[in-house]
């Protein structure tokens, strides 16, 4: 347990199965363990990299919890594996997938986790939905706000508000 609560901010994405049901479960089982604060809208995204997967549905939630990164990391990796999402490369489709984005202001970098998330600042996935929620937030490495990021970012294209089936 971190000694005193945190705000951070977590990346969920899902393309694999019902996408929507699994974006809900995952922020149900985060809730179980931490508090969820506020949560995007769910965008639809192209996929990034390996183009030839379906594509997802995307939402940023802010949460405050005591948990240390590597605890949070844990209960994300438990919730991918809870939710069916069994190994796979990094580019693989997935049913879930939930990458710590920011963490308070920490800055690490070990074997296993990066924080911020080293890809967060490119990624216009990642950055609409944070910026609806948290247009102020400063990613501690730039110095930059989550409004200043997606507006330096070059690719915006292909991510959509969801409407719903
Ligand atoms: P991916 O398949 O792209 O979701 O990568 C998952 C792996 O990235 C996990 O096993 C983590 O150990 C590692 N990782 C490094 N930094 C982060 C981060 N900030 N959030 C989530 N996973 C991370």
């Amino acid at each position: 347990m971190a000694t005193e609560a945190v705000t951070a901010y977590l990346g969920l994405g899902s393309n694999l199965g019902d996408r929507q049901a699994n974006l809900d479960r995952a922020l149900e089982f985060l809730g179980q363990r931490l508090r969820v604060k506020k949560i995007s809208s769910i965008y639809d995204s192209e996929p990034v990299g390996n183009i030839e997967q379906p594509r997802f549905l995307n939402l940023v939630c802010e949460i405050v919890t005591n948990l240390t990164p590597k605890g949070l990391l844990a209960l994300a990796k438990g919730i991918e594996n809870k939710l069916g999402r069994i190994g796979g490369h990094s580019g693989a489709p997935r049913t879930i997938d939930i990458d710590i984005l920011l963490y308070g202001d920490e800055v690490m970098e070990t074997p296993e986790l990066t924080v911020p998330h080293p890809r967060m600042a490119k990624r216009a996935f990642v950055l609409v939905p944070l910026v609806e929620i948290a247009p102020d937030v400063v990613h501690p490495v730039t110095g930059k706000t989550a409004k200043e990021l997606l507006k330096a970012a070059k690719e915006v294209q292909g991510v959509f508000k969801w409407e719903g089936v």
